[in-house]
């Protein structure tokens, strides 16, 4: 059986392109074009819910972010639906991968569709992983703690010091850990169109986050390098 995904985004242009890669690959996907009928398709309880959604940001309507942002406060399985967005300014990003939103990754548009389709499916792969894990016994607290209404992490008893390009980040790692995120991908996501910014400031950025990390008590590779790819946490040290 088809995989099902819902997309919500009301350019009629891009949501066909979308509709026909991911079908291609053997995916079904609903469209719809507003934020009240993506949430009332999500919420209602007669129907399974899709594998995945991709969300635009901007609709008639309302904002994919907001939904976004409700569904992981629904406190329910809507909580764990994995959602890709789709942005059409570097300037959201920050927010969409931020703390308080909790979107899984995102596109910036105008994007290929294959990137799009190679990403629905590690976003989907991703989602079975950790469900997976669900059976696992209750683990220890981990090392590091997000706590995504006040934009400030944790380790032990102590909050960490941090700036806040240093706390953009670190919570982005945390969101992943394990996943490798390239210099450019975190400049994008937490530096955005800031001239300025360089591989270098991310490498000075992590080396200070480290320092506070020592200082805090964490293990100090908890950031682990990878060579000629980027940077990621290790999350045997977590
Ligand atoms: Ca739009």
């Amino acid at each position: 059986m088809a995989t099902k995904l819902l997309l919500l985004e009301d350019d009629p242009a891009i949501a066909e392109t979308v509709v026909y890669a991911l079908g291609r690959e053997g995916f079904e996907v609903e469209h719809v074009m507003l934020v009240g009928e993506a949430d009332r398709r999500l919420r209602d309880s007669g129907r399974p819910l899709p594998a995945a959604v991709i969300f635009d940001v901007g609709l008639p309507d309302g904002s994919g972010l907001d939904l976004c942002r409700s569904l992981r406060q629904a406190g329910t399985t809507l909580q764990a639906l994995p959602v890709l967005m789709l942005t059409a300014r570097a300037e959201e990003i920050d927010r969409v991968l931020g703390l308080e939103l909790g979107a899984d990754d995102y596109l910036t548009k105008p994007f290929s569709p294959r990137e799009l389709c190679a990403r629905v499916r590690a976003l989907i792969r991703r989602s079975q992983l950790s469900a997976g894990g669900e059976h696992a016994p209750a683990a220890r607290e981990p090392v590091l703690v997000c706590d995504e209404a006040g934009q400030r992490i944790r380790c032990g008893e102590h909050w960490l010091p941090l700036t806040r390009r240093e706390l953009g980040l670190l919570a982005l790692l945390l969101r992943h850990p394990g996943r490798i995120w390239p210099r450019e991908a975190l400049l994008d996501a937490v530096w955005g169109q800031d001239a300025d910014s360089t591989d270098r400031t991310v490498d000075t950025h992590v080396k200070t986050l480290r320092g506070k990390l020592r200082d805090a008590g964490a293990p100090a590779e908890l950031i682990v390098t990878h060579r000629g790819l980027g940077y990621a946490i290790d999350p045997r040290l977590l």
